[in-house]
Order: C-alpha cells, then sequence, then structure tokens
C-alpha cells in the first residue's frame, strides 16, 4: 500500500496540468515498457497500456486542473487527509494513477487506459479510437468511497442573443451589485436551492419601469452565478435588500427599454426540470449562468444536463423554443451524450466486491459529465462501472483525499481481480 503514496508523490512532481500533459505521458509511457507491458499512444495523447489476455479494462484522466501554486506541488497529511499547500492537489485523478501504476508493478493482465485532458471537456476520451480487447471496464475517477457509479447525466450549453436599439439617457441611474450567494456546481449542486444571482435580479427589477445600460452576470458556464453588476435607470427609488446593493450614481449612459430583457430572466425556469426519487438527484436541469449586456448587445449562457439523451434534447427543444418566441437567435453548443444508470453484470460484481471491503454499498449516479459516457458510446458492449476513494473539494486548493480511503478502494480492486478468475 505504501507503494501507492510513493507512486502518487512521484506523480506530483511531474507536472500535468490539461493542456500541458506530455511529461507524464512520458512517464507512464516509459514506466511501463520497463514492466514488460505494450504501450499505444493515439493522436489525442490517450495511452493504452496491456499485456497478456485482458479480462478487464481500468481507466482514469491524467491531467489535472491546476489551482494555486500547482504545478507545483507540495503535500501534506493532516488527520488521515492528504492535501497540498496552496494548490489543487491533483488525487482527480492521480490517486487512481497511482493505483494503476501498482497493479502495473504486480504484473497484472488487463488493460489500462489513461486518457488526455479530461478536465478541460472530455477531450481525450471524445477521440479515443483503439481496439479495446475486454468487455468490462472499471473508471475509477469518482470521489466517494463504498459507492458503485452506475450513471452520469448528459450536457449541453444553450446560448441565446438578441441587439437592442439604445439610446443616450441621463440621470437616475443605479448601481445593482449582487454578491455574497454560496455559488455551487451547476450539476451536483442545483438542487440544493442555491440562490441565483441573475435570477434575484430579475425578481427584484420586475414590475418596475427600467432601462438598462448594462448586466455583467455570473462566472463560468458550470457553476450558480454568484456575482452580478448593473447599471439602470428608473424614475422610482430602488432600496438595497438582502444579497442586493443599490447605490445611485450621476452619469450619462447608453440605455435600452428593460421591459423585455427582465421578463426573460424571471420568467426563464431554472434549476430542477424534473427529479428522480429512485436516484435521488435530478433527472433534468438547467442552470441560468452567465449574462452580459454591453451596448445594446444581450447574451445569455445557459448549460443543460439529463439523465438520457432524449431528456436532453427535449430540454434543448424546450429552452430553443423559450427564447425564440423573444426573437433571440439561439445556439447550442459542447453536447456530450448521457450514461444512463443501468445495472450491468459487471457493476454487480463491483457491488460484491465493495460489500467485502466496506461492509455496504450503493449504486449510484451523477448529475454531472464522466468519461464512462462517451466511452460508453463509443463502446457499446462494453459494461462500464466507475469507482473511488473519497476526495474532497477537487479543483479547489482544499482538494483533499483520504489514505485510508485509498487503500480500502485498492482493496475492492484485489477482490474484484480475485473473482474474476485470471
Ligand atoms: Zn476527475
Amino acid at each position: 500500500m505504501q507503494k501507492i503514496l510513493d507512486y502518487f508523490q512521484q506523480i506530483t512532481q511531474i507536472p500535468h496540468c490539461s493542456f500541458d500533459t506530455s511529461k507524464l505521458k512520458d512517464f507512464l509511457v516509459s514506466f511501463s515498457k520497463q514492466r514488460g507491458y505494450e504501450v499505444l499512444v493515439d493522436s489525442a495523447d490517450n495511452i493504452l497500456i496491456k499485456k497478456g489476455t485482458s479480462k478487464l479494462i481500468f481507466q482514469a484522466h491524467y491531467d489535472m486542473v491546476c489551482v494555486g501554486e500547482a504545478p507545483k506541488i507540495e503535500t501534506y497529511i493532516k488527520d488521515g487527509w492528504m492535501m497540498a499547500k496552496d494548490s489543487t492537489l491533483g488525487a482527480d485523478n492521480g490517486m487512481a494513477i497511482a493505483m494503476m501504476m501498482a497493479l502495473i508493478d504486480e504484473q497484472k493482465e488487463c488493460e489500462f487506459l489513461f486518457t488526455n485532458d479530461e478536465e478541460v471537456g472530455l477531450i481525450g476520451a471524445s477521440s479515443l479510437e483503439f481496439e479495446l480487447e475486454a468487455k468490462q471496464m472499471l473508471n475509477l475517477d469518482s470521489e466517494d468511497e463504498a459507492e458503485v457509479y452506475i450513471g452520469c447525466a448528459g450536457g449541453v450549453d444553450i446560448e441565446a442573443s438578441k441587439s437592442y436599439d439604445s439610446f443616450l439617457q441621463s440621470k437616475e441611474f443605479y448601481e445593482i451589485t449582487i454578491s455574497g450567494l454560496k455559488g455551487g456546481h451547476s450539476g451536483v449542486d442545483i438542487d440544493k436551492n442555491i440562490p441565483n444571482a441573475i435570477k434575484l435580479f430579475a425578481k427584484f427589477l420586475k414590475d418596475k419601469d427600467i432601462q438598462i445600460a448594462s448586466i455583467k452576470a455570473g462566472e463560468r458556464i458550470n457553476s450558480i452565478p454568484v456575482n452580478l453588476q448593473a447599471i439602470v435607470f428608473c424614475k422610482s427609488e430602488l432600496k438595497s435588500q438582502k444579497y442586493i446593493d443599490v447605490k445611485k450614481i450621476d452619469g450619462d449612459f447608453e440605455v435600452v427599454k428593460g421591459g423585455e430583457i427582465i421578463k426573460i430572466l424571471d420568467n426563464f425556469k431554472d434549476g430542477v426540470i424534473s427529479f428522480n426519487d429512485e436516484l435521488n438527484i435530478p433527472n433534468e436541469s438547467i442552470n441560468l449562468a452567465l449574462v452580459t449586456l454591453e451596448d445594446g448587445e444581450l447574451k445569455i449562457q445557459t448549460s443543460a444536463r439529463a439523465m438520457d439523451d432524449k431528456g436532453l434534447e427535449n430540454i434543448q427543444k424546450d429552452y430553443e423554443k423559450y427564447f425564440k418566441e423573444f426573437s433571440l437567435d439561439v445556439k447550442c453548443e459542447g453536447k456530450y451524450p448521457a450514461w444512463k444508470p443501468q445495472i450491468n453484470s459487471f457493476s454487480k460484481e463491483v457491488e460484491k466486491a465493495m460489500i467485502k471491503v466496506f461492509d455496504k454499498s450503493k449504486f449510484k449516479a451523477i448529475h454531472a459529465g464522466l468519461e464512462c459516457a462517451i466511452i460508453s458510446k463509443k463502446y457499446p458492449n462494453l459494461e462500464i462501472t466507475s469507482i473511488g476513494p473519497n476526495i474532497k473539494s477537487p479543483h479547489s486548493t482544499s482538494e483533499k483525499v483520504e489514505l485510508v480511503s485509498v487503500f480500502k478502494t485498492y482493496e475492492v480492486i484485489q477482490e474484484i481481480l480475485k473473482d474474476m478468475k485470471f
């Protein structure tokens, strides 16, 4: 088990931020060749490592989100958890790489698939072309022990835009600032009733006679918006309230009529569209993520998710129609498929192994994207399941991984291999 931590430590010292992964690729290639494995690298720098007659594919991505000091990573251990000083740790998905290296070192006759640039839009997985031998694949990119993942959401970004005629206006302007909201991931946190800065803004100005000079709202397409700044013209007095700071300002600004824009944002049905009680996650959702209004140009960006492809198509159609009713131009981008939740014979095997080690197990699906979705579309006959050790706050400088959980997850892997009778 110490071997896994040593390998992980080694990985942290090899830079592998997304879009800059070649050093870790070279390392993994030579590590595996030295141990007598056949190594293939494709044009997207995905790596397939294999030996003998493989009955099982292990899969992880080998890029990481670099935040703070990363790729300079200094690890430390506190209360049984490993963290990094002022940077992401890269346990997502480096701990899986370390476990796979240990299996390679143990000469396991399996296929080991390392995908590139997952964190920046599932890029590697999207161009996978390797021929795979085994009919079952274990993805190691989940982040909760004693859980067996059997499905994930697909998604699409829906963007709408429109030009409004502007005219010069003076006096009676207000600067509106919304801040201090909790924020969260647009998929896994969308059912947690986290206030959305854009919806608060629309509700605040609803039924008021206003003109708008500018709006700038939201941080990124996959998070629930925390901040908003806007300059509006209003003859009646606007007052600050919780989360909303209002300040009177002087000046002349180009403005557009505000009524329609506020109506578009206020009537927009944001959040969970339907819920899956069986899996206890949203089935379909949409996040009103970003809005800008500048020089009369309105741009709205949303991200929709669904646990099956049909559902995703329906949301896309409904919201395209919604925006078109207001004569907005709509375009859809970055669509990726869902991995429809399904218990297969392999996930049952994994559940058995999980119960042996943890005395418990739970089938789960996640309302966010995983590479499993793309891989299952490319290899429809492959049975896929995903597991992983406890990792908290990935993609942030508070990322941490529980070491006992890593060891136990490795035990689960050994149990799965035992049961497959090599
Ligand atoms: Zn990951």
